[in-house]
């Protein structure tokens, strides 16, 4: 055998030593987490939202859409916007977003009662917000981990759906465009209100008549509106408050 490939073998053989193991875990781990999501009941998951949400102290002022495994008639992607949200005109209103020759953000008259994205049902969760003390402001808070940390009955809920690795079972579900990923990747949630998660460096929106920084709508990430062409892409749907018919569509690649 010549040194060459002696030496090539010798370095292939640490390098499965260092790497392959780790990469082995994470699969199993992964596979592991996978497999309880999809025996949780829909009661479970149901109960694990709602602990989440209740780990906010202020008013939240949005949601991410939450995995809930159900399958629906249609494949239309309709997003009702959920009542009740401060300084929110469009409360109540659907949006539909087409991912055709180019991807298209609007507001459609239709009957939608729940947040429906190529075939697969979303559950709203309020995302929990807390006021800070300096600088006196609110602050969103998205990390699953920050969640499991405040609530002692959220971690018992999660355990009891995977009692190995529940808060990679939070991150799977609450990172909706994730796809078998079990790590809180932001740019990975679907959002309505709160701020948005930026792909590449903000692009913040300012409305045509009053110059103010518009809200953020929705935040969408390309697989879960587009099985093909928008899968790299990230889309942010803008509007004022003021004049909530200024409305701006914007996308973000990696
Ligand atoms: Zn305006």
């Amino acid at each position: 055998m010549s040194p060459l490939l002696t030496i090539a073998l010798f370095l292939l053989m640490l390098g499965a030593i260092l790497l392959g193991p780790p990469i082995v875990r994470y699969n199993r781990v992964r596979r592991e987490v996978l497999r309880y999501a999809a025996a949780a009941s829909s009661a479970q998951l149901e109960a694990i939202y709602a602990l989440v949400e209740q780990t906010g102290t202020v008013a939240s002022n949005g949601f991410v859409l939450a995995r809930t495994y159900r399958k629906t008639e249609h494949e239309r992607c309709l997003v009702p916007l959920p009542e009740g949200l401060p300084d929110f005109p469009w409360s109540g209103r659907v949006i539909e977003v087409v991912a055709a020759d180019e991807v298209v953000v609007r507001f459609v008259d239709e009957p939608a009662t729940e947040p429906v994205l190529l075939g697969e049902a979303y559950r709203p969760v309020r995302v929990p917000r807390h006021a800070t003390r300096k600088p006196a402001r609110h602050r969103n808070v998205y990390s699953p981990g920050e969640y499991v940390a405040a609530s002692a009955p959220l971690r018992e809920a999660l355990a009891a759906a995977c009692p190995n690795h529940p808060l990679k079972l939070l991150s799977h579900l609450l990172c909706a465009a994730g796809g078998d990923g079990v790590e809180f990747e932001p740019i990975d949630q679907a959002r309505i209100g709160t701020s948005p998660s930026w792909v590449q460096d903000p692009e913040y929106q300012y409305c045509d008549d009053c110059r103010k920084r518009m809200r953020l709508i929705l935040q969408v990430p390309g697989p879960l509106i587009s099985r093909k062409a928008f899968r790299r892409g990230t889309f942010y749907f803008f509007g004022c408050p003021a004049h909530p018919d200024r409305t701006r569509t914007l996308g973000q690649y990696t």
